[in-house]
């Protein structure tokens, strides 16, 4: 049962429906439609029992009584927009709770942080963010924790064997699907069953996704297995390029020590970008919808291109192939992300991506405008020439992330670049 009103006549309403009102009373706020940003630090305490009440529960020295609130006592724990963007967000995924932070790095570091000790091998899917691998290969190591990787065609047995081979307590999985900028999938119910394999009754092996690329509208990993559902809300969640966030979801069970560990180091998100991503959860869905039905179009465009070598895209998966069954089973929607390689190598993507006039010249993805990159050269440079090749990040690879202009627009610039290409 929910705290907040979420159905009409015992009928569930959707997500879209509940974005302008769950988690907020208008009386909290003179009558207020919208959330005002409670830009405080700190919170006054009706009276000096009920401070040492609330942080009896912040403390994890009683669990909260019936009925009994969470108290407000510092926006480093806790703040009114944080709490209702945590809420509204955590129904997208069906998630019972979500903990938002400064960054999604700062969800991903602080999650990892909270479960990983040393002596722990990590499993890891590749490609991965530059972020996340620069994390997992550099600095856990430094910690006494070791990445165990595997691709997207690596069998179940032969994920088993490498975690053999590296001997030590599989800590936790970690995964992104779909891989950046390649699209590849990973099968988050075969990790599932990897972390369930690993686990004893004193210590559960949690599998984590990094729902970025699709999420959360295109796939929930919590149906498929996961523990934990991962996001750069920077991303399509913030979607106008305008702030920096990230999120953990799952049970509150599973959230709660992470959000411990957030208090400790810092890493919470603050109200103002809180309030932004209220506004933008209003929109999700439209603008998600709306990218995907474009990169549609764009993507067939691209395909017929004779200056355009190949285009990975999830709408043009090969009917039978391993990665079209699993996106049957794993995935709701293609999302609006495309890489496509164009003739002439890293010349040729240059070309093209200095000729581009509407589409943005721009790492991220997920905002309402355009933006295209170089992967090789820009976003996963720091790997290297022959980790990129091997994973499919060619010279000439381009990625596109669909925004909100028109598709005949998008379909104008790209027409006019690639003869330039
Ligand atoms: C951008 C991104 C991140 C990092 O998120 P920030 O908000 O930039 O810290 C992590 N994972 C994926 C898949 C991303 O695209």
């Amino acid at each position: 049962m929910s705290k907040w009103k979420d159905r009409i006549g015992g009928k569930p309403l959707h997500p879209e429906s509940l974005m302008m009102s769950y988690g907020y009373k208008p009386e909290w706020s003179e009558g207020a439609a919208k959330s005002p940003i409670f830009q405080t630090s700190t919170f006054v305490f009706p009276d000096a029992e009920a401070g040492a009440a609330f942080f009896e529960i912040a403390t994890g020295k009683r669990d909260p009584g019936a009925g009994e609130p969470r108290g407000l006592i510092y926006s480093r724990l806790n703040n009114p927009d944080v709490e209702i963007a945590e809420d509204r967000l955590a129904l997208w995924d069906g998630a019972e709770d979500c903990a938002l932070f400064g960054s999604g790095m700062a969800a991903i570091a602080t999650t990892l942080l909270a479960y990983l000790r040393p002596g722990d091998v990590v499993a890891v899917s590749h490609p991965l963010y530059g972020g996340t691998h620069h994390l997992t290969e550099s600095v856990l190591p430094q910690f006494g924790i070791r990445p165990v990787t595997f691709g997207c065609a690596c069998p179940e047995e032969e994920i088993e064997a490498r975690l053999a081979a590296a001997g030590g307590r599989l800590g936790m999985v970690l995964v992104e699907t779909p891989a950046n900028p390649t699209n590849d999938l990973i099968d988050i119910a075969c990790c599932a069953r990897i972390a369930a394999r690993h686990s004893t009754p004193e210590h559960k092996v949690l599998l984590a996704v990094d729902n970025t690329f699709l999420g959360p509208l295109f796939q929930r990993p919590l149906d498929h297995g996961a523990d934990l559902v991962l996001y750069s809300a920077t991303k399509y969640i913030g979607g106008h390029s305008d702030l920096i966030a990230g999120a953990v979801l799952g049970p509150a069970s599973l959230v709660e020590p992470i959000r411990k560990f957030r208090t400790l180091l810092g890493t919470q998100t603050d109200p103002y970008t809180a309030w932004l991503l209220m506004r933008s959860l209003e929109t999700l869905k439209v603008r998600m919808e709306r990218q995907a039905a474009s990169a549609g179009v764009v993507a067939d465009y691209l395909a017929a291109h004779p200056k355009v070598e190949r285009v990975n895209y999830l709408g043009r998966l090969s009917e039978g192939s391993p990665q079209h069954d699993l996106y049957r089973r794993q995935c709701l929607g293609s999302g609006a992300m495309i890489s496509f390689e164009v003739k002439g190598g890293v010349e040729g993507a240059y070309r093209l991506l200095n000729a581009l006039q509407l589409v943005k010249l721009a790492v991220s993805l997920g905002s309402t405008e355009s933006l295209a990159e170089h992967p090789a050269t820009m976003t996963h440079s720091e790997a290297t020439a022959e980790e990129n090749l091997a994973a499919g990040v060619t010279p000439g690879l381009v990625r596109l992330s669909v925004g909100l202009e028109h598709p005949d627009d998008l379909i104008l610039d790209l027409g006019q670049a690639l003869e330039k290409a």
